[in-house]
Parts: C-alpha cells; sequence; structure tokens
C-alpha cells in the first residue's frame, strides 16, 4: 500500500501537530504516547516515509534500530523498570493503528500493561517523566 502523507505521525514529523518530544536526531524522533500502556511509554520513528518495518530502506532501518535502543536504556533508566518491551506492528491486521512505521517502548511488566490505543491522557500529565527520559538519553 502506498504511504499516506496525511497520517497523524507525518504530521507530527512536519511540525504541524504536536507531541511531547523527547529525542531528535537527523534521522528519528522520538516523544511521549499519547494513550500510554505503561508510565515511560514512549515512541520512535524513522523519518523515512515508511509505512511498516517491510517498507523501510535498510540504511533508515539501521539508523531506526540504534535510536530505539538509546531510548530503551534512557526510559529504562528514567523509570527505574527493571524491563522494556519493544513491540512493533505491520500493517492494520496485525494491528497498527497509525500507518507510519513506529516502535513502542513500554517499562515494566508487560503482562500488567494497560490495552493498546485506548486512554487518551492530558500530553501536560507526560512532559515530566519526558524531561526525565530526555535527560538520560546517552
Ligand atoms: P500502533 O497501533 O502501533 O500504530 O500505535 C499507534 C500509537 O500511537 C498508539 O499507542 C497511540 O496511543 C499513539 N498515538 C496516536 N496518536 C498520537 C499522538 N498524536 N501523539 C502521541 N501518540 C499517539
Amino acid at each position: 500500500m502506498s504511504y499516506d502523507p496525511n497520517n497523524i505521525f507525518a504530521k507530527i514529523l512536519r511540525g504541524e501537530m504536536p507531541c511531547v518530544k523527547v529525542y531528535e536526531d537527523e534521522h528519528c524522533l522520538s516523544f511521549m504516547d499519547i494513550m500510554p500502556q505503561a508510565e515511560g511509554h514512549t515512541l520512535v520513528l524513522p523519518k523515512e516515509p515508511a509505512e511498516t518495518l517491510l517498507d523501510l530502506s535498510d540504511a533508515a532501518a539501521a539508523e531506526t534500530i540504534k535510536v530505539v535502543k538509546k531510548m530503551a536504556k534512557a526510559v529504562k533508566q528514567a523509570t527505574g523498570a527493571a524491563g522494556v518491551t519493544i513491540v512493533q506492528f505491520n500493517g492494520a491486521e496485525a494491528g497498527q493503528t497509525v500507518p507510519h512505521l513506529h516502535f513502542h517502548i513500554i517499562p515494566g511488566s508487560f503482562a500488567k500493561a494497560k490495552v493498546h490505543a485506548k486512554e487518551m491522557v492530558d500530553p501536560a500529565s507526560l512532559q515530566e517523566l519526558a524531561d526525565k527520559i530526555a535527560a538520560a538519553v546517552e
């Protein structure tokens, strides 16, 4: 399927919609998930317009996994969680709701995590933890 440039994450990447930003470099953007499954739930997106991992160039995939690793370490440190789960859905049938590739970093027990993309929170409530995660990025 062709990439939809009007999906919400494309708009965030273009600065047309807000996000609670945690990290950005030339390849990726990372921000807090607005419907967190656990405190500290963070997303990492490649800037390359790809709907799923299967559509991403190998070069962007290599850069993206480095940022996913960097952010998983920062989320783990900032939240004090003993573990983090990294989830990534490819296609609506698999559970993907936003058609721009992204990795979920979910700290703590995944068994106790909230239901995916269900309960929206006030973005302002995510800022303190976002700052803490940003400060933990190495
Ligand atoms: P997925 O189902 O893997 O496509 O996940 C999309 C994720 O994006 C869900 O966890 C949503 O809570 C999250 N999400 C949707 N819109 C926004 C937004 N505007 N800002 C931050 N997170 C969002």
